[in-house]
């Protein structure tokens, strides 16, 4: 019998959350000495697990972004229609992360804890090992919008291989757009290389499935840890964060699409839902983009009457960049972890956030759990010390079903918009939908 299973690691995962809070929760009530030496002695396999997801993620963004833009060849027309969907997916990656912001800031799910204790909780070394304190983040922020735009220019056009060893996603991204773009534009000549880059991103994707097992032990060490020092007073604000997710979520699966199909496709949502339900499930139970692809593809073709050219080209294309639900996903828990440590987000910081979080949605591969590996920028950009990520860590495994939800169906609502914007829906299926 197979061991390493999805099954298995759902169970895994929850039970070092279980036994790691379990322990930590009896280290703090009975100070027993044995007991906390032996959380202190197995840190490092938390360490281990964030190193990892450190280590891969750049060359997973990269790679990521490059084999999505280099496989989209095709003729000036297929290239306009890229155009116009790529606009499409980070206007809707826009308003997730909007959103995300938006019940961030009036829910505050980590306001209200005792920052300065938190602080005093963090290990010393974790806050060298981050390289950051308050004044960092201050440090960082822009002065003025001028300020950022030169800090941005600064980013962009930068040394891709400085960007790779800074994590400056934006950078990253931004040379992988770049290069896949004139890939693709080279066409034949260019297939080897192509080809190359195919490989090494199936290679990058099945080295996150095996990263992904040291989490069990990571999340023990990291969730002890942290009941040890924080105590039940979290219990509050992380289901107050679970909630803000779900909210922001729910908000924009039924409100976001609906009134883009409406409005933007005089596409009935009623029509919409119906249609791609299939794939929905198949979403919450695989937690990936990827895996639900062909069904995808089959119902918003078979269902909803995309015509199949549009439907070849959009939703492939979803499952690689447009992850809306992992984009406002990445905003609130930084913001959520910022709170928590009483760091001040002014305006400018949370455009930073807004910027990352939707390039590190972009990022992020339509696998299970990709979104965290990718939190790992928008947290350096914030310069929040990755340690924190254990909170989050805790709670994303269910978050991560339902946020691919929200990603494939905006995988498919840009489906509709462009077969119905080209006008070549197919008249007998979606005539039902009109409105
Ligand atoms: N699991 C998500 C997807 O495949 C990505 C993520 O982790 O947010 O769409």
């Amino acid at each position: 019998m197979k061991f390493f299973t999805e099954r298995n690691l759902t169970f895994a995962l929850i039970g070092s959350i279980v036994l790691g809070v379990g322990i930590g929760a009896i280290a703090q009530a009975t100070e027993a000495a044995p007991l906390v030496r032996f959380i202190e002695s197995i840190q490092i396999f938390g360490k281990l697990f964030l190193r990892t997801l450190t280590m891969i993620v750049v060359p997973l963004v990269l790679f990521s972004v490059i084999t999505g833009m280099a496989n989209l060849h095709g003729t000036g027309e297929v290239r306009r229609k890229v155009f116009k969907v790529l606009g499409f997916f980070l206007l809707t990656s826009f308003f997730a992360v909007l959103i995300g912001i938006f019940y961030t800031n009036i829910i505050q799910p980590g306001a209200g804890t005792d920052a300065e204790e938190l602080r005093a909780s963090l290990p010393e070394t974790s806050l060298q090992a981050a390289g950051e304190t308050q004044e960092s983040i201050a440090l960082r922020a822009p002065e003025s919008v001028i300020d950022f735009i030169d800090m941005q220019i600064d980013n962009i056009f930068q040394n891709p291989f400085k960007s790779m060893a800074e994590t400056n996603l934006i950078g990253v991204v931004f040379f992988g757009l770049f290069l896949g773009f004139m890939l693709m534009l080279c066409g034949s000549q260019a297939r080897s290389a192509i080809d190359f880059f195919n490989a090494i991103n199936e290679a990058l994707m099945k080295m996150v499935t095996v990263i992904i097992w040291l989490a069990p032990p990571g999340i023990l060490a990291l969730a002890s840890n942290l009941a040890m020092t924080m105590g039940p007073e979290i219990v509050g604000p992380m289901g107050k964060y679970f909630a803000t997710v779900c909210l922001a979520l729910l908000t924009h699966i039924l409100i976001v699409y609906p009134l883009i199909l409406k409005f933007m496709c005089g596409y009935s949502p009623i029509k919409f839902f119906k249609g791609i339900y299939e794939a929905q499930i198949l979403a919450i139970t695989t937690s990936s983009s990827a895996a639900t692809m062909p069904v995808t593809l089959r119902v918003v073709e078979e269902h909803l009457g995309v015509d199949k050219r549009s439907a070849d080209l959009v939703v492939p294309m979803g499952a690689t960049i447009n992850m809306d639900g992992t984009a406002l996903y990445e905003a609130i828990a930084a913001m959520f972890i910022a709170q928590l440590l009483g760091y001040e987000l002014g305006l400018m910081q949370q455009i930073l956030v807004f910027f990352t979080a939707t390039l590190a949605a972009i990022g992020a591969a339509g696998v299970p759990q990709a979104g965290l590996v990718t939190m790992v920028v928008v947290f350096n950009a914030l310069g929040l010390p990755l340690e924190w990520m254990a909170l989050i860590i805790v709670v994303d495994r269910p978050l991560d079903h339902l946020r691919t939800v929200v990603n494939i169906t905006g995988d498919a609502t840009g489906a509709v918009y462009l077969s119905t914007s080209e006008g070549d829906m197919n008249p007998e299926i979606s005539s039902a939908a009109e409105i």
